[in-house]
Parts: C-alpha cells; structure tokens; sequence
C-alpha cells in the first residue's frame, strides 16, 4: 500500500511526498511534529502539515536567509536567530569565523530534538561551543533582553499561532532595539505567489523601522510557489556584500556573492508589490489557514 503526505499549500493547491517511513510525529503545546523519509526528498520536517525542511532542498533556504545578512554585515560576531528549530540556520551561522555567539530562541522543545534525532545533518551545528539554545517565544525574549546582536534572524512559521506576532510592527521595533549599531535584520516573508498583501504591509513597516530596506528572492522547491521572500532591514550598511573574500570559508551549495546581488533583482510584479506608494494595512494578524 503506498503512502503519501499531501501538503495544502493555499486553497485548491496541494504538494504530494510519497513516503517511504514515518520516523516521528508528536504533538507539543503548540503544534504536530513529524518527520518522513519521503522517496524524492529525502527525509522532512512538518510542522502542523506544512513543510518545514527537507534533506534535499533545505541548502537553498538556509543559505539565503544566513549568508544575505551576514555578508552584507562588515563583522558579525553576535547572531540570534528566532525559530529554527531544525538548527539549519544555526549552522550557516556558525560557518562564519567572526561569529563568537549565536543564540537559537526556538518556541518548541520537540522541534529541536526532533531535528537533533532525525535530521542530523540540519541540526549537527546545535552542539557548537558558541551557541547557546532558549526554549522560549521570540517575541518575549526581545521584549526583555538587554542583549544586543549584529545580525538577528527570523525563521519562523508561517504567520500563524504563536509566530503570528513575529510578522507584527511592534516585534520588528523590539528587533530594531536589539541590533548593535551597524545591526542588521532578515525575517522570511513568505511566497510573493500568495502572500503579497503581508509583503507589502512589511515594506511599508521596514520603510519605517530602518534606515535601509531590501527584499531579496529565491527558489526552494518545496515551498509554495517555490519563489520564496526575505525581507531584510539594515541600520546603517546597503545590504549589498562587503567582503566576497570571506565566501570561501562558507562551503555553499547554493549561495554565491553573484547570487547575493542577483536575490535583489525583483521581478516586476514583486517590485509593484513593495511600492512605497499603495495604502499598506497592518502585518501581524493571523492570516486565515486554506480549509483543510
Ligand atoms: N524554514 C521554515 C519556514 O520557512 O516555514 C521554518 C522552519 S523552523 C522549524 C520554524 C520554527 O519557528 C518552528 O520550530 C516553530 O516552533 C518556531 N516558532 C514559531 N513561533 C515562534 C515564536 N514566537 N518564538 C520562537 N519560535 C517560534
């Protein structure tokens, strides 16, 4: 008997694994975990039904959300990053020799050791010497924190449950507060296929928040609309690379400093969508589910 898990992306759109084994699912306080070793992509991680990494992809994402900021940052040597739980961000920070500190605010226990157990090639940067873990939410963690980071990273959920305050204005100025000066901060932002209204309210509030903004793209094949966004807010530097000397030691897959300037290369309908001018709403509210 085949069996296969079927992701509903948006309403009317499904994304089918065919899977070879179920390693795990649990349900925490706050969602289901489950891991598959599914035939194309090898083994996945799912929160709640929705895909959150895979084995064969994951590269794409992880690169693009660490190294955009990271590069574009002169010496970051203090990184937080919020959520990313499966510690695929986690490593491509800790692949950077100025970083002396990251730190991984991840709301959920069971993702971490989930990830810990079944995806030890996402989550092995976990145990590095320099990072330090915080099972708590992000968003009271900033709140609180006198700590101050050059680069903090948002790899949230969709804006759901507990990460929908994590797409909120008054979450980005707690993030603003707690750059260092020169700080620079990357949230993913979703697909521009279906998220447009959320990317341009979140233009609109970078616009506002920090001195520079960009929003830069790339492909990841498991996500819906495979074109995914990031939207980055810098306090002082352009967000372009400073240093392409220092992209030997990364070891990527996919990311290169050509790569870097290209993500911000927008395709029109992208470029309409973050137009200063359009009446802008307000980001932060839970966006309504597809029916399952
Ligand atoms: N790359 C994935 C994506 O783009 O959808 C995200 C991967 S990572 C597993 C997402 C993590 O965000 C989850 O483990 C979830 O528990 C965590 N998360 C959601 N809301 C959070 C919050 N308020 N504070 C900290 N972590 C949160």
């Amino acid at each position: 008997m085949e069996l296969w898990f079927t992701e509903l992306q948006e309403k009317g759109l499904r994304l089918g694994f065919k899977v070879k084994d179920v390693l795990f699912k649990g349900r925490s306080q706050y969602q289901e975990v489950c891991v598959y070793d599914t035939v194309t992509y090898g083994r996945a991680l799912m929160i709640d039904d929705v895909v959150m990494t895979t084995e064969k992809d994951e590269f794409v994402y992880h690169e693009m959300l660490v190294h955009v900021p990271m590069m574009a940052h002169p010496r970051p040597e203090r990184v937080l990053v919020i959520g990313g739980g499966d510690g695929g961000a986690i490593r491509e920070v800790v692949k950077h020799p100025s970083v002396r500190f990251a730190h991984l605010v991840e709301i959920d226990q069971m993702v971490i050791e989930a990830s810990r157990k079944y995806l030890p090639q996402i989550s092995l940067a976990l145990a590095d010497p320099r990072v330090k873990i915080t099972v708590g939410d992000g968003i009271e963690y900033l709140k609180t924190t006198s700590d101050r980071y050059d680069v903090i990273i948002v790899d949230s959920t969709d804006p759901v449950g507990a990460a929908t305050g994590l797409f909120a204005e008054d979450f980005y100025r707690s993030v603003r507060n707690a750059l260092r000066p020169g700080g620079i901060h990357v949230s993913q932002t979703e697909s521009p296929w279906f998220y447009q209204e959320l990317i341009g309210q979140i233009a609109g509030v970078f616009r506002k928040i920090f001195p520079v903004y960009s929003l830069y793209l790339a492909t990841v094949p498991t996500y819906p609309g495979n074109m995914w966004s990031f939207s980055m807010g810098s306090l002082e530097h352009s967000g372009d690379i400073v240093a392409p000397d220092r992209y030997a030691a990364l070891g990527c897959k996919y990311y290169t400093p050509e790569l870097h300037a290209a993500s911000m290369v927008l395709p029109k309908f992208v470029q309409d969508m973050i137009k200063e001018d359009p009446p802008r709403g307000v980001p932060g509210e839970a966006v309504e589910r597809p029916h399952k």
